[in-house]
């Protein structure tokens, strides 16, 4: 039922010297987004360059290659998936020729209505390279009647359904667009040229802003698009806004909890900040005694800090983390990822030898890491040992572009929360309340997010239709 995609970073550098340099750095702190590949398009206003290549960035680029992508625009993209028959074509900006010139494209999220855009694209005699929904954009753009690219974009736009992000480039211009209900987080900042000029970046998350010395303007709003040119002019206009389809926000509370990384502004607000929250907010709706309160890192870090403020109960690094491997949800089969949490998490077992502690980590999905993780806490002499979790149950998939399984595997969508405590060995088990966790973000009851996956409420009619 649900189909594997890319999730994944996005960036699109305009006018700044080097930008597949600086698309690179960016890439480089979005890497958490994707580490499955990675690949960057500059254009030096006559043509357009690609290179991509599996693995993680450092990997896929090096300085000869980042050389050959010449120019002073670039967009760039950092894939997360676990399948594709063919990796490489999967791979992202996506580039193509057409009847105006040449285009690549970059994406972030997932199209809900891919299979059947794409079926009546082959129906029609379009040709397509690889398994992704993004190929369905540039046969949707070169088919368009319209004169120019701008319209051609909306016109392609308006024919697909679900979350994204986008960028483009084209020779001289880049375009920025979030979907309608600006699921997907994009950001704009502004930089600075050694010879004092501007320029601008478009980011997943304002992370890579940081790395490269931007300066954060603000989210590029749900349905809107930006269209930036005169890169090889004087001077640089602000880039122009359209409004594509009308301000209906519901951006993904997911990126909170645990996509995002926490020096990241993600949909305006601090990640970091609010994860803290989520601990604070988890204490005033469960308090224990008890020795300490351990974070499983990093993901749990942020809300234990926050439990232990708010309790009173010691925070301690219980638990080490060994960043040199990957994460471990992206592991095709179990066992693997069984091995791959150990390789990751290892307790300090001088520390927590006959004490009673609680463990915050950020969600459960299919239960192996939390149930792994009590399972080398025990080992190392743990006398009680509470799961404290900072979300609510995942309960439903995602189709927006969050990697997560069906929903056959989600362990709480299909065990009481008694039996997740058993399976997972833990002498308890609780979740922050969904009304907890939107308090966390600090948000009124008028404001929506996506919460799909922890209410089972899907907000376009296109993913009710198809569940
Ligand atoms: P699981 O072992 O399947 O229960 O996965 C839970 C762990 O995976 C938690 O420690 C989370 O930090 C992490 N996690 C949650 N959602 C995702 C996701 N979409 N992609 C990768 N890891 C995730
Ligand atoms: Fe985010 Fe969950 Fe909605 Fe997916 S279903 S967009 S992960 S809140």
């Amino acid at each position: 039922m649900k189909d594997w995609n890319e999730k994944c970073a996005v960036v699109g550098i305009y006018n700044a010297y080097n930008a597949s340099i600086l698309s690179y750095y960016a890439l480089f702190a979005m890497q958490h987004r994707g580490q499955e590949a990675s690949g960057i398009s500059a254009s030096n206003g006559q043509k357009i360059s690609t290179y991509k290549n599996n693995g993680l960035v450092t990997k896929v680029f090096n300085e000869n290659i980042l050389e050959k992508l010449q120019g002073k625009s670039s967009i760039g993209h950092n894939r997360y998936s676990t399948a594709g028959e063919d990796s490489m074509n999967d791979s992202q900006p996506i580039f193509a020729k057409y009847s105006l010139g040449e285009i690549a494209l970059a994406h972030n999220g997932n199209l809900t209505n891919a299979k059947e855009v794409r079926k009546s694209l082959i129906q029609e005699g379009s040709i397509f390279q690889s398994h992704l929904d993004t190929e369905n954009l540039i046969h949707l753009i070169a088919k368009s009647h319209k004169n120019q690219l701008v319209d051609r974009i909306v016109d392609a736009l308006t024919q697909i359904e679900g979350a994204y992000a986008f960028v483009f480039l084209s020779r001289t211009k880049m375009f920025a667009v979030r979907d309608k209900y600006g699921l997907r987080p994009l950001s704009l900042g502004k930089i600075t040229n050694p010879d004092g000029t501007e320029g601008y970046i478009v980011a997943s998350e304002s992370c890579a802003f940081d790395l490269i010395g931007a300066e954060y303007i603000r989210d590029i709003q749900p349905g809107e698009m930006l269209i930036f040119e005169g890169a090889y002019s004087k001077h640089i206009p602000t880039p122009k806004s359209i409004k594509i389809f009308p301000h209906n926000p519901y951006p993904c509370i997911f990126e909170y909890v645990y996509f995002a990384r926490p020096d990241s502004k993600v949909f305006g607000k601090n990640v970091y900040e609010i994860r803290k929250q989520m601990g604070i907010q988890l204490a005033k709706e469960y308090k224990i005694d008890a020795d300490m309160v351990i974070p499983v890192p990093d993901s749990g870090v942020a809300a234990a800090i926050g439990y232990s403020r708010e309790s009173g109960i010691p925070f301690e690094l219980g638990i080490i983390r060994n960043h040199y491997i990957g994460r471990t949800f992206i592991e095709p089969t179990q066992s693997a990822r069984e091995l791959k949490v150990r390789l990751k998490l290892n307790p300090i077992a001088e520390l927590i030898k006959d004490k009673e502690i609680i463990i915050i980590d950020d969600s459960i999905v299919r239960g192996t890491t939390s149930k792994q993780i009590i399972k080398i806490l025990r080992h190392a002499g743990a006398k009680k040992i509470h799961l404290f979790i900072s979300s609510p149950p995942t309960i439903s998939p995602c189709f927006y572009g969050v990697d997560t399984p069906n929903k056959s595997e989600l362990i709480c969508a299909n065990h009481t929360l008694e039996e997740v405590r058993d399976f997972i060995g833990a002498d308890s088990l609780v979740f922050l309340s969904l009304e907890g966790l939107r308090k966390s973000i600090s948000c009124d009851d008028s404001e929506n997010f996506c919460q799909a996956c922890f209410d089972g409420n899907y907000i376009d009619d296109f993913t009710k239709a198809n569940l």
